[in-house]
C-alpha cells in the first residue's frame, strides 16, 4: 500500500496534555494506523506541559502575526514519533488548563486561540508552513473545527487536502457571536449557512462538519443517535444532510498502556488466569481511599463529574448501593454541586463510600485492576474509555445504555450468561430506578462468583485493541485520497 501522509489536529494527545479520552485517542492513533501505509503526524498546541515535556524542537515556520500574535510551528520527536506544536505564548503560554483558567473559567479567548491553531493546521496540510504537504487532514472536535474552513475558502495554492471531522463529543461545539468573525481573517463569503455562520454567530464545528469530505465519530452507535435533537443537539439537521459522508468508528485502548498483565500502576499484575492476585489491588484501593477491607462488591468510578456523565443520579443512589452491602470509591473532578454531594454522601458513609477529588492516572489505573464493578450511568456516552479498560481488567462494567456504551458491553441477561457472551450490565433509563436496579443486579452477580468470574474473563478476551479501528482508519482515508 502507498504510503498516505495525515495530518492529526487536536487539542490534546497523550502523554503530553490530557483532560480526557480524546487525548488517549489522539495519542494512540498514529501506532494504529502506521501498520496500514499511513504516516500520521499529530499537531496541538505548545501549552506549558508540552512545550516543557518535548526535547529538542526545531522552528520550521514563523508568523509575524497569526490572527493578530506571533508563533512559531515546531518540529519534535516524541517517544520517537513526530509532532508538530504550534508554539503561541500569547495564546498558549499559560497557567491552568487547556481551556480554562486554574479556577476552571473558560478563557475568555478560547474563540481566537483555537481559531489561531485552525489557521496554522490549514497552512501546514496545504504544504504552506515548512512541512511537505499532507494528503489528508483529520480534525478533531470543536477546537479544530475551524481548518476545513481555512482550507476551504482561505488558503491559495494547488494543494488542498481532503479533510475528515471527527466528532468525539456533541456537547461542545465552540459557539461564538458574530462579532466574533472580523477576528478569523475569512472572508465574508465564509459567513454563510455553507460556511461557518450558525444561529448568527460562529460554529467551529458545524463549520467541521458543513465542510469536511468526511465525518466521524467514535462509535456507530453515536453515529445513529447524533441524527436525533436529543443527541444531534442542534446539529442534527446538518447531520443527516450529510449521513453518506458519516461513519462510526469504535475508539480502541492501547495495550501498550492498559495491560493488566504489566501495568507498574498495580499493586499485582495479573491475567484472566491469575484473578485472584485481583485482591492485592482491591487491598491497595481500600487503602488509598481508606475504605473498610472487604470481601463484599467494591464499586469504581473515574470520571469528570458532569451532569453527562450522569453523576448527579449516582448521588442519589448512593445510600442504597451501601444498603445493599456494596463500597463505592469514586475518582474525579467536575462541577462543584456534584463535588459537593458526593463529599456529603461519602460523609455519611464513613469506610464505606469515598471521593478523591483529583486527576490521578496511576490511581484510575489501579481501581480498575482492584474495583469489582465500574459504574458509568452516562446520559449519553459517544464512546467512553472507561469501560474498555474496565474490560480488560476484569472491572465489569456496569454501564448506561447509550452511545459506545451500548456498542461495547454485552449485557449479562440470562441468554447472554448461559452463551457465555456477557461482559456487564446495562442499564436504562438514567434514573434513580434505573441505576439502582443495575447496581442490585451487580450484587446479586457479584454473590455468584462463579458467574462473575466467567463475565470477567468474557470481558478481558474482548478485543478491543486498536487493530480494527486502526485499520477502518487507514480505509477511510485512501478512500479519500483516491477522491482527491
Ligand atoms: P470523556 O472523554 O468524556 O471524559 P472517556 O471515558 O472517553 O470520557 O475518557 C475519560 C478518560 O479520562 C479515561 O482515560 C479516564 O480514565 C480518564 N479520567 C477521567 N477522570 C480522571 C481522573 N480524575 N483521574 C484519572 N483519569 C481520569
Amino acid at each position: 500500500m502507498p504510503e498516505i501522509s495525515v495530518l492529526s489536529v487536536a487539542s490534546e494527545c497523550w502523554p503530553l496534555i490530557k483532560t480526557g479520552g480524546l487525548a488517549d485517542v489522539v495519542g494512540a492513533l498514529p501506532a494504529a494506523v502506521e501498520p496500514h501505509g499511513v504516516a500520521m503526524t499529530p499537531f496541538i498546541p505548545g501549552y506549558p506541559a508540552v512545550m516543557k515535556a518535548l526535547g529538542r524542537k526545531r522552528a520550521i515556520h514563523k508568523y509575524e502575526s497569526l490572527l493578530g500574535s506571533p508563533a512559531r510551528i515546531v518540529s519534535a520527536r516524541h517517544e520517537d514519533r513526530p509532532i508538530l506544536v504550534l508554539d503561541a505564548p500569547a495564546y498558549f503560554d499559560r497557567d491552568g488548563g487547556p481551556y480554562s483558567d486554574a479556577m476552571g473559567r473558560d478563557w475568555l479567548d478560547n474563540g481566537l486561540r483555537f481559531a489561531a491553531f485552525a489557521r496554522a493546521a490549514a497552512d501546514l496540510a496545504a504544504g504552506q508552513a515548512g512541512a511537505k504537504p499532507f494528503d489528508i487532514l483529520h480534525a478533531h472536535d470543536w477546537q479544530a473545527g475551524l481548518t476545513p474552513a481555512y482550507l476551504v475558502y482561505a488558503t491559495p495554492g494547488e494543494h488542498r487536502p481532503k479533510t475528515v471531522m471527527t466528532i468525539h463529543n456533541m456537547a461542545f461545539q465552540g459557539y461564538f457571536g458574530r462579532d466574533f468573525f472580523p477576528r478569523l481573517s475569512l472572508p465574508q463569503t465564509a459567513f454563510s449557512i455553507e460556511g461557518v455562520e450558525y444561529h448568527g454567530g460562529v460554529g467551529f464545528l458545524k463549520a467541521g462538519v458543513g465542510l469536511a469530505d468526511a465525518i466521524t465519530t467514535v462509535s456507530p452507535g453515536y453515529a445513529e443517535e447524533i441524527r436525533t435533537p436529543q443527541f444531534g443537539m442542534g446539529l442534527e439537521g446538518l447531520i443527516v444532510g450529510r449521513q453518506d459522508r458519516l461513519s462510526g468508528i469504535v475508539n480502541g485502548i492501547d495495550p501498550a498502556i492498559w495491560n493488566p498483565a504489566a501495568d507498574a500502576a498495580l499493586a499485582a499484575t495479573f491475567t484472566a488466569e491469575t484473578l485472584t492476585k485481583r485482591t492485592v489491588n482491591k487491598r491497595a484501593v481500600e487503602k488509598a481511599f481508606a475504605l473498610e477491607p472487604g470481601d463484599g462488591p467494591l464499586f469504581v468510578v473515574v470520571s469528570r463529574l458532569t451532569w453527562q456523565k450522569g453523576m448527579d443520579v449516582l448521588i442519589e443512589v448512593i445510600d442504597h448501593l451501601v444498603g445493599l452491602g456494596g463500597r463505592l470509591a469514586l475518582l474525579g473532578t467536575g462541577d462543584a454541586a456534584i463535588e459537593a454531594g458526593l463529599h456529603a454522601a461519602a460523609g455519611r458513609h464513613p469506610g464505606r463510600v469515598a471521593i478523591r477529588t483529583a486527576y490521578d492516572e496511576a490511581l484510575s489505573h489501579l481501581m480498575q485492576g482492584g474495583g469489582d464493578a465500574i459504574l458509568i450511568p452516562s446520559r449519553f456516552e459517544p464512546c467512553g474509555l472507561t469501560q474498555l479498560y474496565g474490560l480488560a481488567y476484569g472491572c465489569v462494567p456496569v454501564v448506561a445504555r447509550t452511545g459506545g456504551l451500548a456498542d461495547t458491553i454485552v449485557d449479562a441477561n440470562l441468554a447472554a450468561v448461559s452463551a457465555d457472551a456477557a461482559t456487564g450490565i446495562l442499564f436504562a433509563p438514567v434514573s434513580y430506578e434505573g441505576l439502582a436496579h443495575a447496581i442490585a443486579r451487580a450484587v446479586r452477580l457479584h454473590g455468584d462468583a462463579e458467574t462473575w468470574q466467567r463475565i470477567q474473563k468474557r470481558g478481558m478476551a474482548a478485543d478491543y485493541s486498536w487493530a480494527r479501528s486502526g485499520k477502518t482508519y487507514a480505509q477511510l482515508y485512501a478512500r479519500l485520497k483516491e477522491q482527491a
